[in-house]
């Protein structure tokens, strides 16, 4: 198959235009067979769910093209399964996992022109997402939706080389005990840009969230979860209901026990005791691992040992092993990759 003309290298992570999508509508209490189409716009009510009450949740996954030319994708199952929590607790109606999985293979092989080469650093991006579609002015949940996944190509994320990232302790909250945080809402989105914008404005790269009620735990950031390593090299995460279950985080967990042989834990994780972990980073789709050199608590500096021009030992090993194993060089756990083509 003839790839498209792409500078795959200096792609950025933006919005480009493939040549197909998937779409299903849900109608009269069931989703419709399903279809791929070359139409990259929505026509619908401007009284649409989706637009008064942010009835919508979305995923993120990636498909890559292996060391021997294969291309495949990594955990989709999890994420299907995460977007049927994500519809549950949004009142939307669940599409169908095992559907999900097969929609997912279908725009990919639809789109094989666009999935990067072995060895560009670049992958091609999928976002599945559902909206409420039909017109609701009194609040309550649609009785339509549609569910749509889009690609695009997507550059390597280190692109000038591993930069630590230096990151803000918020003073805003991300999510609520009892609320959304833990699912892949628009929502969870809307309310951080505020908080990232001033992030930005004030010279950090990211906030650090801490727990609604009492502010002395550690949750994580606008779009990624955190990992810690101790000095004794246990790798330990946050333990919250109101922390989006990162797939990326849960697959370096077994790597780190089941390849690095080290301990893993996940528990909660006081402000308190970050100044004694020798290295963070911040996992999710997009990076695998940033990592992170710098925490700013108010004005008080938490530098990590790992410094501010690389990566620290475990978290690049945590890295190279789980790049690995999307990439085909390394033997993945049972059912972690699926084949596409
Ligand atoms: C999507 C997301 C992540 C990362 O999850 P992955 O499955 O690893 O991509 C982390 N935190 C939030 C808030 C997210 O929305």
């Amino acid at each position: 198959m003839e790839k498209k003309n792409i500078d795959w290298q200096n792609l950025g992570f933006g919005y480009v235009k493939t040549d197909y999508r998937y779409v299903s509508d849900f109608k009269d209490g069931a989703w419709d067979e399903g279809r791929l189409t070359e139409d990259a716009t929505i026509a619908i009510s401007e009284c649409a769910g989706v637009f008064q009450y942010a009835q919508t949740c979305f995923e993120g996954l990636k498909a890559y093209t292996t060391e021997d030319g294969k291309i495949v994708t990594f955990r989709p199952d999890l994420n299907a399964q995460r977007m049927a929590d994500s519809a549950r607790r949004l009142e939307m109606p669940v599409f169908p996992e095992d559907r999900f999985v097969e929609a997912v293979a279908e725009v990919v092989k639809a789109n094989a022109a666009y999935v990067p080469p072995y060895g560009s650093g670049a992958t091609l991006y999928l976002r599945p997402f559902m909206i409420g579609s039909n017109p609701v002015i009194g609040v309550k949940p649609a009785t339509e939706y549609q569910f749509r996944i889009f690609a695009t190509p997507v550059g390597p994320y280190f692109k000038g080389g591993v930069k630590p990232l230096t990151l803000k302790v918020a003073d805003f909250d991300r999510a609520a005990p009892n609320g959304t945080g833990n699912v892949k809402a628009g929502l969870n989105y809307a309310m951080s840009l505020h908080a990232i914008v001033t992030a930005h404005d004030e010279g950090y790269d990211e906030n650090m969230y801490l727990d609604a009620k009492t502010h002395t735990k550690v949750e994580e950031t606008g779009g990624a979860n955190f990992i810690f390593v101790t000095k004794d090299k246990k790798v330990v995460t946050p333990k919250s209901n109101s922390i989006l279950p990162s797939i990326t985080r849960r697959s370096l967990m077994v790597v780190a026990k089941e390849y690095l042989g080290l301990e893993a834990e996940e528990r909660e994780i006081t402000l308190e005791e970050v100044k004694d972990f020798a290295e963070c980073g911040l996992c999710g789709t997009a990076a695998v691992i940033s990592p992170v050199g710098k925490i700013v608590d108010h004005g008080k500096e938490i530098c990590f040992p790992s410094g501010m021009s690389e990566m620290g030992e475990i978290t690049k090993k945590l890295y190279d092993t789980l790049t690995g194993i999307q990439m085909g060089r390394i033997e993945a756990p049972k059912g972690w990759i699926k084949e596409i083509l």
